[in-house]
């Protein structure tokens, strides 16, 4: 699929919002994706999955993580095209964290996999406790990135399928706001 094929995908679920937003870094934004949409369709996990294995060599990774909740439907089907084991990090009380009794081998070699990635906020936190267990990250995998020209997010390398340059606005500045249009705050942190 190419980048015009994916986006017409969120088109057609529904999932490309266009409103005024405010996303996870405080910034707001008139357009949002919820990849949630698009994933409900055990299809389009499927294919999209399949375009991010395109870029990686299974032999490199041991094992899947994603950061919760944004992270968990792609990265379990990643993981099950991969043949690999998945586990998740997730916030309790606002700390990423490794809970349900997962744990990861010595040196175990992790791709990490998210949906959307703006600031990487998530994926960072995520691939810090994968460190603190032992665990070695070697790339960050994600359908979307929203700030395609930031650099210096990771220490592993990173790969998307669709870079979205949107073009976001401090509170103090936003035109939306100047307008008086209610702003809301859709999804969880890091999924947008
Ligand atoms: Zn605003």
């Amino acid at each position: 699929m190419n980048e015009q094929e994916i986006m017409a995908m969120y088109e057609d679920a529904g999932a490309l919002l266009n409103g005024h937003f405010i996303l996870s870094s405080g910034r707001h934004s008139a357009r949002y994706l919820q990849s949630a949409l698009v994933l409900m369709d055990i299809n389009n996990a499927t294919a999209l999955a399949g375009e991010l294995i395109n870029k990686v060599n299974a032999d490199d990774y041991d094992m899947v993580v994603s950061p919760a909740i944004g992270g968990l439907v792609i990265g379990q089907e990643v993981a099950r095209l991969l043949n690999k084991p998945f586990i998740f990090t997730e916030r309790k009380e606002g700390e990423m964290q490794l809970r349900r009794g997962f744990s990861i081998p010595e040196a175990t070699r992790l791709l990490v996999v998210e949906d959307v990635i703006t600031t990487g906020g998530s994926v960072c936190e995520c691939m810090a406790v994968v460190r603190e267990h032992g665990g070695n990250p070697v790339r960050v995998l994600a359908i979307v990135d929203r700030a395609p020209d930031s650099e210096g997010r990771f220490d592993v390398p990173h790969e998307t399928v669709i870079a979205l340059r949107v073009e976001t606005y401090a509170a103090d500045d936003c035109p939306m706001c100047a307008d008086g249009t209610p702003a809301i705050k859709p999804g969880s942190r890091g999924s947008a």
